[in-house]
């Protein structure tokens, strides 16, 4: 299960207006089909994102997440990576992403952190990607954080599924919301086959899926991945 925390912060100073976004005054955005309305946050204010992937990831967890950037980018020009080092307090059981108060990031540069096992890990077993945002209460994003977790014990995901979980990921980092169980929509109960539940950004991914037995595997954005970045960035 790939999942995700969001943590609202009120800053009523803070208002920043995004790019894009046809949001009509009543919030309904034409472009978005009628039962997914609500599934974004709030949006990139400044492209690209600059992204500091954490140097411990190998090589090739550091090529998979290059390509899934490039996968976003392909779309339109969201992320600017680079390989750094992450502060050292991020990996320990001090840090907390749901305190907005702390700032970890901002609203034109995140992290992508590598966890490794249990013990710091605050999201479940069963959830090995997680991205955290800060938002004002107008709905402008402050900062957010992408934290991966390719061994966490007694998960049930499998080890090629780590570019699917980073591709999801990577796109709550612009806004987007699952593609099912947000208000008004219809519900993640969906038939495989269903167009919300072939989107990289449907909440879970199945480790065997019951046709193949194989790893489900989302390293491509299906048309309503798509569509839904192009509308909410006007692309
Ligand atoms: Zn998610």
């Amino acid at each position: 299960m790939i999942s995700k925390t969001f943590s609202l912060i009120v800053l009523t100073s803070f208002l920043f207006s995004a790019i894009g976004c046809g949001k009509k005054d009543d919030g309904h955005i034409d472009c978005l089909p009628e039962d997914q309305q609500n599934s974004h946050r709030a949006l990139v204010p400044e492209a690209p994102l600059h992204v500091v992937v954490d140097s411990s990831f190998d090589p090739t967890e550091v090529q998979q997440i290059q390509s899934a950037m490039r996968t976003w980018n392909g779309v339109g020009g969201f992320f600017n990576v680079q390989i750094g080092t992450i502060p050292a307090d991020f990996r320990t059981n001090g840090f907390n992403p749901n305190n907005c108060g702390k700032a970890y990031g901002d609203r034109k540069t995140f992290y992508i952190v590598r966890h490794d096992g249990r013990s710091q890990w605050i999201f479940g077993d069963n959830v090995p990607g997680a991205t955290v945002r800060c938002e004002t209460s107008g709905g402008g994003l402050v900062q957010q954080i992408m934290m991966i977790n390719p061994y966490l014990p007694n998960h049930n995901y499998k080890p090629e599924q780590f570019q699917s979980i980073v591709t999801h990921e990577l796109g709550h980092t612009i806004g987007l919301e699952h593609s099912c169980g947000t208000a008004g929509d219809v519900g993640c109960d969906l038939p495989y086959n269903h167009p919300y539940h072939q989107a990289v950004m449907y909440p879970t991914i199945s480790s065997s899926l019951p046709s193949t037995g194989r790893a489900e595997i989302k390293t491509s954005l299906n048309e309503n991945d798509r569509s839904r970045a192009q509308c909410l960035y006007n692309l």
